[in-house]
C-alpha cells in the first residue's frame, strides 16, 4: 500500500499515475482535496528563465513538464469527461513605465537568444490585440509559448480519475505523524486508528515540513509564500481581454467570464490565508492601470494560497534516507507546470525505487536523523 500525505494537485497527479498502474493507493487529505495552494494558482503553463542565474535544472524540469502538458490534458479528459479548458493561445507580457520597457526588451532579447517565440509590439499594436488594455501600456510581447488551463476543474478531473483507476481518497483526514521503525515507514498516525503502508509519499504542499517525526534534515523544508488573488466576472459574451496579460499584476481570463487577477508573494505572512486591504488594493490599482475598464466588474471572490517554496526556490523531489519516504513538494508558483512531469517520475519512483536523471538535482538531503 502507498499513502500519499496531501491532496493538492502533486499528490492528485501521483495517485492517479499510481492508481491506474493498478498499485493500491490512498490519499490523506485534512480538508478537501486542491483547496489549498492549487485553488489559488492561475494555471498558467510555462517555463520561465528571466536570467542566466534562473537555475538550469529547474529551467530542464520545466521544459520537461511543459513537454507533457499537452499528452497530460488529453489522457485526463479521456478518463474523467472533465474539461480543463487547456488553452495554447499565448499570453501578452506587458510594460507600463518606462523603465519597465527596458527591463521588458532585456527580457526579449533573452529569450529570443533562448530560441523561444517571442514577438515584440508597442502599446498601439497590442492595443489593436486586446482593444481594452489602457494607454498606459507602452510596450509588449506576445509568445504563443504561454499556455494555461482551468486549475480548479483540474482538481476536479484529477479526483474524479484518481477515484475511477481504483485510488481510495480519505479528505477531512490529516496524517498526524510518520510511523518509522528500523530506519523504515510502517504507516501513518490518523485521528482515530493507524494506518499501515510500505511507501508514504509527502505532498502536504505549504504544510510538508511540519509532519511529526520527519528526519530532522527535511524539517522546515519548505515554507508558506502566500499569494492572494481576487475573481472579477466579465461577461462571457463580450469579454474586456480575451488572453492573459501579465504587466505588474496578471489578469488570466476564463471562457465562462471570470477574470483571476494576482497575486502577491508574501514571505512573512505564515500560514494566514485572509486577503487583506493592502494586497487587495494593490491588485486592483495596477489591474485598473492594465485594463482601465474592470472597475465596471463585479469582484466574486477574494482569496489567497500558500505556495510549498524550498530553499532557493527549488522542488524537493525523490526518496530520503527513511525507507519507503519520499517526499514531491517545493512547487513555489510553478508546481501546476511541473505536475505531469512530478506525477511520472514519482510514480515510477515508488514503483520501481528508480530516480529519473530529470529529478536527481532535487533530492532531498541524505542524512535522515529522526526527530
Ligand atoms: C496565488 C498563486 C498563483 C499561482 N499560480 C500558478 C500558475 O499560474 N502556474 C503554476 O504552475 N503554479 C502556480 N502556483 C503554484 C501552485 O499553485 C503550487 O505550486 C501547487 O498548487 C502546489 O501543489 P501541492 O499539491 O504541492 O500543494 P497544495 O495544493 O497546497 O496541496 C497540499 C495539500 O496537502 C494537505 N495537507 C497538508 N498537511 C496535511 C496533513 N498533515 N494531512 C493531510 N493533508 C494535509 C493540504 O490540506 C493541501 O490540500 C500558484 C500559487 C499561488 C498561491
Amino acid at each position: 500500500m502507498i499513502a500519499i500525505i496531501g491532496g493538492g494537485v502533486f499528490g492528485l497527479s501521483i495517485g492517479w499515475y499510481l492508481a491506474r498502474a493498478g498499485h493500491p493507493v490512498t490519499i490523506f487529505e485534512q480538508g478537501q482535496v486542491g483547496q489549498g495552494a492549487t485553488w489559488a494558482a492561475a494555471g498558467m503553463l510555462m517555463p520561465w528563465k528571466l536570467s542566466d542565474s534562473f537555475s538550469d535544472d529547474l529551467f530542464a524540469l520545466q521544459q520537461d513538464s511543459y513537454n507533457r502538458w499537452p499528452r497530460f490534458a488529453q489522457a485526463l479528459g479521456e478518463v474523467s469527461n472533465i474539461p480543463l479548458h487547456y488553452q495554447t493561445d499565448g499570453r501578452f507580457f506587458l510594460a507600463l513605465f518606462d523603465n519597465a520597457v527596458k527591463r521588458l526588451k532585456r527580457q526579449y532579447d533573452f529569450h529570443h537568444a533562448l530560441g523561444f517565440p517571442v514577438e515584440w509590439l508597442t502599446g498601439d499594436e497590442v492595443r489593436q490585440r486586446e482593444p481594452n488594455l489602457g494607454a498606459d501600456v507602452l510596450a509588449a510581447i506576445f509568445t504563443p509559448m504561454a499556455h494555461h488551463i482551468d486549475n480548479r476543474q483540474l482538481v476536479v478531473a484529477l479526483r474524479d480519475a484518481f477515484l475511477q483507476g481504483g485510488g481510495q481518497l480519505r479528505e477531512q483526514t490529516e496524517v498526524q505523524e510518520l510511523l518509522i521503525a528500523d530506519k523504515r515507514v510502517r504507516g501513518v498516525q490518523l485521528p482515530d486508528e493507524i494506518f499501515a503502508a510500505e511507501t508514504i509519499i509527502v505532498a502536504a504542499g505549504a504544510w510538508s515540513g511540519h509532519i511529526a517525526r520527519l528526519p530532522r534534515s527535511l524539517r522546515n523544508m519548505v515554507r508558506p509564500r502566500k499569494g492572494q488573488t481576487l475573481i472579477l466576472q466579465m461577461d462571457p459574451e463580450s469579454p474586456l481581454i480575451k488572453q492573459p496579460v501579465l504587466g505588474p499584476v496578471y489578469l488570466v481570463p476564463r471562457p465562462d467570464g471570470r477574470l483571476i487577477v494576482g497575486t502577491t508573494v508574501e514571505r512573512e505572512a505564515g500560514f494566514d490565508t485572509q486577503p487583506t486591504v493592502g494586497g487587495v488594493f494593490h491588485m486592483l490599482r495596477k489591474a485598473q492601470e492594465m485594463v482601465p475598464k474592470i472597475e465596471t466588474l463585479p469582484i466574486i471572490e477574494m482569496g489567497a494560497g500558500l505556495r510549498p517554496t524550498g530553499a532557493g526556490r527549488l522542488p524537493m523531489l525523490g526518496p530520503t534516507g527513511v525507507k519507503g519516504l519520499l517526499i514531491a513538494t517545493g512547487g513555489h508558483s510553478y508546481g501546476i507546470l511541473l505536475s505531469p512531469a512530478v506525477a511520472e517520475t514519482m510514480s515510477h519512483l515508488a514503483l520501481t525505487g528508480k530516480v529519473a536523471p530529470i529529478i536527481q538535482p532535487f533530492m532531498p538531503p541524505p542524512e535522515a536523523k529522526l526527530s
